[in-house]
């Protein structure tokens, strides 16, 4: 019994030796770099104290047509942990991000991680999934979820802080998809139509019980053509939609065409507002986060289709 209690003392001994040299280390905090401004805000909310965060991407930035310049390649060669959007969101960056995981960089993509039955798919490419995936807050909370089951296994240190961290979050963002739900309540239902830029909005339409119709498809890289034009035009006139959206990270020519070319149908359509559709707002703004990004966007656009003309 002695030999026991003695054995157990030399036991507590050395493994409260190695927790004094463990803690006795202290590193600075991991350095992670996030492509887009929705992954950086994520990525902070989880990290808090843990995680140093850059965004590669500032606000207003359209990701699909990003190129990674020499500076960008060197924060992501020297990051402790990359964080991606995937499913081609940053199309031009595509071999930069292969690369990084061909070298054996700490990679985390929302592809791997997020359930490809809940993505949707390109209307006009099947093959193709929609990047657009944080317009669905459950859909993020998924991500969310993900990156910080990731994190904990790059960094099982800071377990507690993420997940402690993540329930906070999660909260949030469920008060959040609350709010949406109480704002799109005052829409009638024949006027949720949204009608933008790019088709960046099919999650939100999917998740909120939006018809969305997007002048460019899922990606920038293509220009709308003159055919789809005429053909959303005439669906907002003769739908006598109120209201059509510009998108901040795309210039606002092909939506202000748009509404030029349904006016001349004899129906006045006026544009109403900015949405954030793939870069979250700057700080000037107010709009910074992700959260406060998702409640200007659902306040712009159920004030702007719920006036008339
Ligand atoms: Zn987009």
């Amino acid at each position: 019994m002695k030999n026991k209690i003695v054995i157990m003392l030399a036991i507590l001994l050395v493994v409260s030796g190695l927790t004094a040299c463990k803690t006795d280390k202290q590193p600075g905090p991991l350095k992670l770099v996030a492509t887009t401004t929705m992954l950086a805000d994520l990525a902070e909310n989880m990290g808090k104290g843990r995680l140093e965060v850059t965004g590669l991407m500032g606000p207003g930035v359209d990701p699909h047509l990003y190129k990674a310049g020499a500076g960008d390649v060197d924060l992501l060669q020297h990051a402790d942990i990359v964080l991606i959007n995937g499913l081609d969101l940053e199309g031009k960056m595509g071999d930069v991000l292969e690369s990084l995981k061909k070298n054996g960089r700490k990679v985390i993509s929302l592809e791997d991680g997020l359930d490809s039955s809940r993505l949707l798919r390109d209307e006009e490419n099947r093959d193709i999934f929609d990047p657009h995936v944080w317009f669905d807050v459950s859909l993020w909370q998924d991500a969310a979820r993900y990156v910080c089951g990731r994190l904990c296994e790059l960094d099982k240190d800071g377990e507690n802080i993420y997940r402690e961290q993540l329930d906070l979050y999660i909260t949030e963002l469920e008060e959040l998809d609350d709010y949406i739900k109480i704002r799109v309540a005052e829409l009638p239902e024949d006027m949720r139509v949204l009608v933008t830029a790019h088709d960046a909005f099919q999650y939100f339409g999917h998740a909120y019980g939006f018809e969305v119709k997007g002048l460019q498809g899922i990606s920038t890289t293509t220009e709308a053509g003159t055919g789809d034009m005429i053909e959303l035009a005439d669906f907002i006139a003769e739908r006598r939609i109120q209201a059509i959206f510009i998108e901040t990270s795309i210039p606002p020519r092909n939506v202000e065409a748009l509404q030029a070319a349904v006016n001349s149908r004899g129906f006045d359509v006026k544009i109403g507002g900015e949405l954030y559709s793939d870069s979250l707002g700057d700080a000037q703004s107010g709009h910074d986060s992700y959260i406060a990004t998702f409640r200007a966007n659902i306040d712009t656009i159920v004030e702007s289709l719920k006036s008339e003309g």
